[in-house]
């Protein structure tokens, strides 16, 4: 059975028991991660860990171990596991108290982590996926990386509703990020994408991908680019630690350039194959 990190240790999943009082079911009050695991192993774990701090911090949520330890516990996870290529799921609400807004005073934070498998997404980074285009109604902190995700999900369905694979959201014609990915376009041979500010999640893939691009010497522009860009694109692609680097090749129902992968896209695909060893 499924072993899964609950508070201090490792339970089969059956034998989990969160209360209904727990405020990530009342408020979405907390705060989630998901690691990518290739070979067995973490990768970029770091990264992760400094963007959970980050958000534990601005939400005041206590984390309840530091990162070493933290670590080690997913190691064993993934161990009990015995899981090769996957991911884990990581996710710590402020605790549990009767409903009420503010901060209980006594309320110790409820961690729970697991792992499952995943595979690489083989054929949509081969072949590249749809998109449809549709307004970013989130709030204005979507850096932080909260169990509100309410937003994305009604997003992600309707691009699905619309026999589409995926939705690039726009504030009112700047494009910003998608569902659960960052999204990047190549213009004039430079990798374009929004800047890591306010309105978008830093990815942790966005910023393994910008680095491999300066690495191979293709100009990164961190700006704002608009709907209009985008549908001009040379090329068009997502990262995110599930998709890794995902081409797009229809957007609204017209083809990004050829409609086909593009040449910019498949080197940072291969340079991120290489740098995970598979
Ligand atoms: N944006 C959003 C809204 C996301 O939910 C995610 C992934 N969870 C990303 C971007 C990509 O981030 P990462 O590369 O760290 O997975």
């Amino acid at each position: 059975p499924q072993q899964i990190w609950f508070q201090q240790g490792l339970l089969s999943k059956e034998e989990v028991r969160i209360s209904p009082d727990d405020r990530g079911y009342y408020f979405g009050d907390g705060i989630y991660e998901v690691f990518r695991v290739y070979h067995g192993r973490l990768f970029e774990a770091d990264a992760h860990f400094d963007r959970l701090e980050r958000t534990a911090a601005a939400l005041r949520i206590p984390l309840p171990l530091p990162r070493e330890a933290m670590t080690a516990k997913l190691r064993e996870l993934i161990a009990a596991n015995e899981l090769q290529t996957g991911t884990v799921y990581m996710q710590i609400t402020r605790g549990e108290a009767p409903r009420s807004h503010p901060f209980p005073a006594d309320a110790a934070p409820v961690l729970f982590a697991s792992a499952s498998e995943y595979g690489r997404p083989l054929a949509s980074m081969q072949q590249g996926i749809s998109a449809v285009t549709a307004e970013d109604i989130r709030w204005l902190r979507c850096d932080l990386k909260t169990l509100n995700l309410l937003p994305n999900v009604l997003a992600k369905q309707e691009a699905l509703d619309r026999g589409a694979d995926e939705v690039i959201l726009h504030r009112s014609g700047t494009v910003t990020e998608c569902s659960a990915s960052n999204v990047m376009i190549v213009r004039d041979g430079a990798v374009c994408t929004h800047p890591a500010n306010h309105l978008i999640l830093h990815g942790i893939t966005r910023l393994v991908v910008l680095r491999l691009a300066r690495e191979l010497g293709i100009p990164v522009i961190e700006e704002p680019f608009t709907i209009d860009m985008l549908r001009e694109a040379d090329e068009a692609f997502i990262t995110g630690t599930t998709v890794e680097v995902t081409p797009i090749v229809r957007i609204d129902d017209a083809p990004v350039a050829q409609g086909i992968p593009g040449p910019v896209t498949r080197r940072l695909q291969a340079a991120f194959e290489l740098l995970i060893g598979l």
